[in-house]
């Protein structure tokens, strides 16, 4: 299997996050906006139009948003093909999301000397990811992801003490 592209490229995405994802008016976002509902600000070629001025057009959220290389995945599910950018490519994008993130989260540990006592953990819980993330669409969207979300959420809570402050390792939602 092929390492996962865990670094967004936007160059290489559809705009899946600016169709698939919804947001709520807030500090962070200008206004309110549905989940499979294109943004206002994205552009006839996909293209978003403010995107050198996010912060002062109040879209915070969108500057601090990082797919974690699920964009350009999903895309060339797509073979690059915006048309072709379903309600059902739009929820697998979604869920890969979720799967990069994790994946992105555990890499990045691993990466670290803090973390070896668990190697081979974070190494068995990488190899599920990458194997539920190279799942074809229709069994990604029928997964079950709770015991992967399980296996996750248990090594960060063992990771957490051995990075300083917690090492900005998050606790997954259950
Ligand atoms: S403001 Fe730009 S980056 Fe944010 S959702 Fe809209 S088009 Fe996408």
């Amino acid at each position: 299997m092929p390492p996962f592209d865990l670094v967004r490229d936007c160059a290489r995405c559809a705009a899946l996050c600016c169709v698939a994802h919804p947001f709520s008016s807030s500090e962070d976002f200008a206004f309110d906006k549905d989940a499979d509902e294109r943004c206002r600000h994205l552009t006839a070629d996909d293209r978003c139009s403010v995107h050198r001025t996010l912060v002062e057009r109040g879209m915070r959220g969108c500057a601090l948003y990082d797919c974690h290389g699920a964009g350009q995945h999903v895309t060339a599910r797509l073979g690059g093909d915006p048309a072709l950018r379903s309600p059902e490519l739009l929820e697998a994008f979604r869920v890969m999301r979720t799967l990069h993130e994790w994946m992105a989260l555990l890499t990045t540990a691993r990466s670290h000397r803090a973390s070896a006592p668990l190697s081979t953990d974070i190494a068995a819980v990488l190899v599920a990811l990458e194997a539920a993330a190279s799942a074809p669409t229709r069994d990604l969207l029928e997964a079950d992801l709770r015991p992967l979300r399980r296996a996750v959420d248990d090594l960060l809570r063992r990771l957490r003490p051995r990075f300083a402050k917690g090492g900005g390792l998050p606790i997954v939602d259950p």
